[in-house]
């Protein structure tokens, strides 16, 4: 499985329906955007062993949710560096509180019907997790800034490159439907509201949408779905604008009422929406077999693709991975980037110990 790159610098990896981003400083140290689903840390590192000379200086992270940290802490711990988050995202990150459940009756394809079994946190990250520096600075990538894009979760965070208008956005619009399985496992491409699922707020969402558009991006890279770029994106995302009332949810657990959160995680969900045990016991069973079969998909294309290149070239990736494992026995000092940058920023409070929501 090899990384696709997407922009100067920036290279995508999926990992089975999730993207992470490589991205470089001029410099040539780099970060790691998000760490995808659990099962792919492996990858990850192999793939950023072929791409660098030495481990990133930092993780960041868009939001917690469970397939964006798939790979934590074990990469954090296997290299060494630090993780960043926005405050709002600390809760989820540091076993202080769960995410507000996900919806099943928002619709739009089966993901969404399973989504009550999707793991909603919290994980402890302890000692590895910060918090993203104010005023917008990215932790070792000084031409980025990121921007709070929050609805989809509390602290959601995109990451924006002015000089080409490179816009790693997250989950905060995604580039597929990502409730269909049939459109995440076919990646039909086409600029789309968050993940209804777990979108907690859909005003919050609505407004990171139309801060998206006004940075109007040449290259849109999404959690989920290829990265599309051009004037024809762009249109798409203005569309996404405009008829946001049409394309979001008709109804679910949290419309008209977002869940409440703060600093400590959250305090107040909206009560759950009937369904009955029934139809989610049979929309889990038909989703789960389609994930299956989608991870079953995936990992034979990829063997078979790494049993094509490796048979031709063997010699030069052994003496390269050599090469590049004793490099990087000497960790790379993390650079504190300097210059303003404009963007909203959150401030961390006292810690209040919530953990759990009603569910
Ligand atoms: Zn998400
Ligand atoms: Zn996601």
């Amino acid at each position: 499985m090899r990384a696709e790159h997407i922009a100067d610098r920036v290279y995508r990896l999926c990992t089975l329906m999730v993207n992470v981003y490589f991205v470089e400083a001029v410099s040539g140290s780099w970060a790691l955007v998000d760490t995808g689903m659990r099962g792919y840390a492996g990858t990850i590192r192999r793939e950023a062993e072929r791409l660098f000379d030495a481990p990133p200086v930092a993780i960041l992270l868009t939001h917690g949710h469970f397939d964006h940290i798939g790979g934590l802490p074990w990469l954090a711990k296997h290299w060494g560096v630090p993780v960043y988050a926005h405050p709002l995202e600390l809760p989820y990150l540091t076993g202080r509180s769960s995410y507000p459940p996900p919806d099943p009756t928002v619709g739009g394809g089966s993901q969404s019907w399973i989504s009550p079994i999707f793991p909603r946190g919290p994980i402890e990250l302890d000692d590895w997790v910060h918090m993203l520096p104010q005023d917008g600075v990215v932790p070792g990538l000084p031409e980025w800034q990121w921007l709070l894009t929050g609805g989809h979760a509390p602290g959601h965070v995109s990451f924006f490159r002015e000089r080409d208008r490179t816009l790693i956005a997250g989950d905060a619009v995604v580039t597929t439907r990502q409730e269909s399985l049939i459109n995440v496992m076919l990646q039909r491409e086409i600029v789309w509201r968050p993940p209804a699922y777990y979108t907690c707020d859909w005003a919050a969402a609505r407004r990171s949408v139309e801060t998206i558009a006004a940075l109007d991006p040449e290259v849109l890279a999404t959690g989920h779905g290829r990265a599309m770029r051009g004037a024809l994106m762009r249109l798409e995302l203005r569309n996404l604008v405009d008829d946001f009332d049409f394309i979001m949810p008709m109804s679910g657990r949290y419309i008209p009422y977002a869940a409440v959160t703060d600093h400590g995680g959250v305090i107040h969900v909206p009560p759950r929406v009937g369904v009955s045990p029934a139809q989610i016991g049979i929309a889990t069973a038909i989703g789960a077999a389609g994930i299956g079969l989608a991870w079953y998909v995936r990992t034979r294309l990829s063997r078979q693709s790494s049993v094509v290149s490796q048979s031709s070239s063997v010699a030069s990736l052994q003496s390269s991975v050599v090469s590049r494992q004793s490099d990087w026995s000497t960790p790379t000092g993390l650079t504190t980037p300097s210059g303003g940058l404009k963007t909203r920023t959150g401030q961390l409070t006292t810690r209040t110990g919530r953990l759990t929501t009603d569910d």
